[in-house]
């Protein structure tokens, strides 16, 4: 029909969107329309939710905790979070001004945007990486800058970040994320604080989406606000660091004023989020901060097998330090064009792994892939890659 508002994701064509959602679910849908495809292209855990988080679900649901609630959320979540954050990153959020619940990372990037950017505004975003800034960038009339990190180890260095801002006066976000997806990079202090240093420097907000914090393997997560409290705003959420994605529960937490206006866009789109999630969320917080760790360690033990297999075979790639990811790069006796290939491998070895450039600039010649699959997918994946490997290779 004329009135039908005009589709979103068509709207922001060419490069963003078409080069990355579209291809992956397109992709995706032919692994699935295959048989018996081991498929390691999966963005969430393989876990279930943690049995005393379901229970305070079903307890809600029974004592009919069933009605909308304020939109920054409950209060008493709004408290659990900020003691949860201050006992594992040492920060310092209010409950009462400083903190927001939303429909997961994904909602309260989108919030932010909308809250923050005016056309014609720019946003930083180091590439390759996570799917939806640049169409939520767009979407808010904004244009994506990308920075290519593919020639310092998927890091972005200070000096790079620097450049960047000093060439591109309208950027007004930073859109950082780490550990990444989908390199799986994360940041010593030291790293961070340089970064801290050259942001302090200009008008921008850093938005840091640190979703993976729990989900790090060498060394200790230090959370961005820590470095730089009063210009980041810190998104983060239970769906990876609890086996929730299908909770759709997030929060954003930053400034008082910011947080504020975020709050505006976010009641306007959603009322507020879940309550049964909220009460789920609340005994996570309160009493499963341990509850990352066993998951930790499946995904430590995976990444080893992966990474270890992967090199025997000619694939070499930045050791994960964090989230569920690997990202190899192809080995120059194969085809170069990652998309061809990773087509090829899913034809031939019935084996689904995601091409780089699906990601972005500077995924190019790359195939990223998820251990978040039982180790025997793992496994099956290595002896399938290896079979390809030695078929396929040019002398
Ligand atoms: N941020 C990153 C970097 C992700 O990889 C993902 C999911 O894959 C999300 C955010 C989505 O998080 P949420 O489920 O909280 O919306």
């Amino acid at each position: 029909m004329s009135i039908l508002k005009k589709d979103p994701i068509s709207l922001m064509k060419p490069e963003v969107v078409a080069m990355k959602q579209q291809a992956i679910f397109a992709f995706n849908a032919r692994a699935k329309s295959m048989d018996h495809v081991i498929n390691m292209t999966i963005g969430e855990p393989n876990f279930p939710t943690p049995e005393h988080v379901k229970e305070a679900a079903i307890r809600a649901i029974n004592d009919n905790e069933t009605h909308y609630t304020v939109p920054e959320g409950n209060h008493q979540v709004l408290r659990a979070v900020s003691g949860y954050l201050k006992k594992k990153y040492d920060l310092n959020y209010d409950p009462e001004s400083q903190i927001l619940t939303t429909g997961g990372v994904t909602e309260g990037v989108f919030s932010a945007f909308n809250a923050i950017l005016q056309p014609g505004d720019e946003v930083l975003i180091p590439s390759p990486s996570f799917t939806i800034y640049g169409p939520d960038a767009k979407f808010n009339k904004a244009t994506p800058i990308y920075l290519d990190t593919s020639k310092t180890n998927f890091k972005v260095l200070p000096e790079d970040l620097r450049s960047v801002l000093d060439a591109h006066k309208k950027i007004k976000i930073f859109m950082f994320n780490y550990p990444s997806n989908p390199t799986g990079v994360s940041y010593s202090e030291d790293e961070l604080r340089a970064l801290a240093d050259v942001l302090k420097e200009y008008d921008v907000f850093v938005l840091s989406d640190e979703i993976y914090s729990e989900l790090v393997y060498n060394g200790k997560h230090v959370s961005f606000p820590k470095l730089l409290p009063d210009q980041t705003i810190l998104l983060n959420g239970l769906s990876k660091s609890h086996a929730m994605t299908g909770w759709r529960f997030g929060i954003v937490c930053g400034p008082k004023d910011i947080i504020a206006q975020i709050n505006k866009i976010h009641e306007l789109a959603t009322t507020s989020i879940s309550s049964i999630s909220q009460a789920a969320a609340l005994e996570a917080y309160a009493n499963g901060l341990d509850d990352p760790i066993a998951m930790r360690e499946k995904y430590q033990e995976r990444r080893d097998v992966l990474y270890e297999g992967l090199k025997k075979i000619g694939f070499n790639c930045p050791v994960p330090d964090g989230a569920f990811y690997l990202f190899a790069k192809i080995p120059e006796n194969l085809n170069q064009d990652d998309v061809q290939l990773a087509n090829d491998i899913l034809d031939n070895e019935c084996l689904a792994i995601l091409p780089g450039s699906f990601f972005g600039v500077g995924g190019e010649g790359y195939l990223r892939l998820s251990y978040a699959v039982s180790m025997e997918d793992i496994k099956g994946c290595l002896a399938k890659l290896g079979d390809y490997v030695k078929l396929h290779s040019q002398a």
